[in-house]
């Protein structure tokens, strides 16, 4: 190989798993560089929630166990997984938390019910959450890092943490208080103001590849931007390096130890979405970033002989897109996942029907649409349906209630095409093509369950995750309330997606393997770019970035591990690098 480089480590893709992968190798005394083909480095991990499923995470005394944990996932799990990678990820867990920890991570549980809580072994304090960060820590490099979406901040400007996102989206306790402090503490802080809009307070997922990027910068690791990963290096059966391109300019890297391919899922990719999802939907339905993940590392992969799994979901979300303010010409996509579920609503297919719990999980809701289109064909998109009672209180995708948007503020090319409104329920099912007489009887049975707080249909607001995002003011159940008030509203519903599932089949020490499954020696790959661990499942609040993390955690131990001799399980616990 002539390569003008060489690093014991290149990792491909700047998400979470590969961030994970750079300080963990870093941390292990290798020398890295990340490939990062977009323009900013973080990938859609930057812009996420920024929440991690761990489970028996052991951040505080708790009761949480690795046999809760996996009787958890047992129940859930119904499709056939690498058992030894399921186990690897819940022993991993608690490992890659303490590493977090013990690097000053300010992170900790938060209250969040599993997202299927009637299952034995459930709970509701696997999600981790991480504190807010402030993002000039991280020098020049802080514009590089990719933005949290305008359309999650508040007025597009100003950062929310999930507390603030909650209280003023749906208008809680502490919701004044809270919005002046965010208008206070931006607008003073006349040194970021004078640079840019940007606000420096990184929340979320930005504050979570923020404090990872401290630390791989720390290390001396680079990013290296533009810098798209082509093809991958093999000599004598062993990955040794990658060929990527910037610019035009093509180039090989070698990598002495190992190449972990981080470079995300397929979404972006509408060839790839064709050949392995059932309901293909389409790319701008994702909610990832546009200019990240099309498929190249699995592709490389798939060229030198490397097998997949659970390439036939995505993380799915209900979404819907608007045009972007002052860019008309471009649409933005709307995560509608928690107006579904709230009351004074209902979602339908075309025929008018319910096919859903509409208060389940976006993954769940996701999976349903697919089914439900795979059953009648009337669904992706659906519809939400709801009167003028939600409206004055909830989110609609990108319409935000009518005491901060009023309908006279919602601009004329939105009526009829992304939002729909008539003085009837009849009126707007001719408007929305969907059954007069069906949508009707659907509506009526919703009141009647309203009323009596039991949805016999599908036991809408019957556990702790869907009454979550439900109104305490709306009793007896706070998922259902009646949808009788004039004018009605309907706002279509895509099968968006968070990213995708399936990916090269990498074992439980995060190692690829061919078609044979065999091990290709000097490859790995973790996050979207490898196969969920969980199947088809999304555990909980967290369930796609824990595993990118800590199956990132655990290949780089491996690689570590090899060059001692000793597997990673033969090891003994390691200090953290300290900084
Ligand atoms: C709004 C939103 C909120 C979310 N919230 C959460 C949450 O709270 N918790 C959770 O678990 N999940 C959440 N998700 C999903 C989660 O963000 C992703 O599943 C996760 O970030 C994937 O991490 P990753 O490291 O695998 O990939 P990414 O973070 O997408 O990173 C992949 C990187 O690889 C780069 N890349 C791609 N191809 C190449 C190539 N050929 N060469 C070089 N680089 C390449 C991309 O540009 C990108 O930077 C959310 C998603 C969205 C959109």
């Amino acid at each position: 190989m002539n390569a003008g480089e060489t690093y014991d480590v290149v990792v491909v893709g700047s998400g979470a798993a590969g961030a994970m992968a750079a300080l963990r190798a870093a941390s292990n005394g290798l020398s890295v560089l990340i490939v990062e083909k977009a323009h900013k480095y973080g990938g859609t991990s930057a812009t996420s929630g920024g929440v991690m499923w761990l489970p028996n995470h052991q951040l505080a005394p708790g009761d949480d166990s690795r046999e809760q944990a996996m009787q958890y996932l047992e129940a859930l799990i119904d499709v056939p997984v690498q058992r030894d990678r399921l186990e690897a990820y819940v022993d991993g867990a608690p490992q890659m938390a303490s590493f977090l920890q013990s690097l000053g991570l300010p992170i900790g549980a938060g209250v969040w019910p599993d997202y299927f809580p009637e299952l034995p072994g459930a709970r509701a304090d696997r999600s981790v959450v991480c504190d807010t960060f402030d993002g000039r820590r991280l020098g020049r490099m802080f514009p590089l890092m990719r933005e949290q979406y305008t359309r999650f901040k508040l007025f597009r400007r100003y950062s929310l943490d999930l507390p603030e996102f909650f209280a003023i989206s749906a208008r809680g306790p502490g919701w004044i208080q809270a919005f002046l402090k965010i208008l206070w503490r931006y607008w003073t802080d006349f040194g970021t103001r004078r640079i840019g809009a940007r606000d420096r307070r990184f929340t979320q997922g930005a504050a979570l590849m923020g404090y990872l990027y401290d630390e791989v910068f720390k290390r001396g690791v680079e990013v290296r931007l533009e810098t798209k990963l082509e093809e991958l290096l093999v000599e004598d059966g062993a990955v040794r390096g990658v060929t990527v391109s910037n610019f035009g300019r093509r180039y090989d890297i070698a990598a002495t130890r190992a190449v972990m391919l981080a470079a995300g899922g397929f979404e972006w990719n509408q060839a790839l979405r064709d050949r392995f999802l059932p309901v293909p939907g389409l790319t701008r339905h994702s909610s990832s970033p546009e200019d990240g993940n099309r498929g190249e590392a699995l592709l490389a992969g798939e060229r030198i002989g490397a097998d997949t799994e659970h390439t036939g979901d995505a993380w799915w979300i209900p979404t819907m897109h608007m045009p972007t303010p002052r860019t008309s010409n471009f649409e933005e996509i709307h995560q509608a996942a928690f107006d579904v579920g709230r009351p004074h609503s209902v979602c339908v297919n075309r025929n008018g029907d319910r096919f859903v719990n509409e208060a389940c999980s976006y993954d769940e809701f996701g999976e349903a649409m697919v089914a439900d289109q795979l059953a009648t064909g009337a669904n992706t998109p659906c519809w939400l349906v709801f009167d003028a009672t939600f409206r004055d209180k909830f989110t609609a995708g990108g319409f935000m209630p009518s005491i901060i948007m009023p309908d006279w503020r919602v601009g004329v090319d939105r009526w009829d095409h992304y939002i729909f409104k008539a003085d009837s329920l009849a009126e707007l099912a001719g408007k929305i093509n969907v059954p007069a007489a069906k949508l009707a009887a659907t509506v009526s049975a919703m009141n009647g369950f309203a009323r009596s707080g039991v949805d016999e249909q599908f036991g809408r607001g019957g556990n702790d995750y869907d009454r979550m995002f439900g109104d305490p003011t709306v009793t007896p159940n706070p998922c259902l309330g009646p949808i009788d008030r004039p004018p009605f509203y309907a706002v279509p519903i895509n099968s968006g997606d968070l990213g995708t599932k399936g990916g090269l089949k990498a074992d439980a020490r995060g190692r690829v393997l061919d078609t044979q499954g065999q091990v290709i020696p000097g490859l790995y790959a973790a996050g979207n770019n490898s196969g969920n661990p969980f199947g088809n499942r999304y555990p909980g609040a967290g369930g796609t970035i824990g595993p990118a993390m800590v199956f990132a955690y655990i290949a780089m131990d491996d690689v570590a591990a090899a060059d001692s001799g000793a597997t990673a399980d033969e090891q003994p616990a390691e200090e953290p690098a300290t900084t």
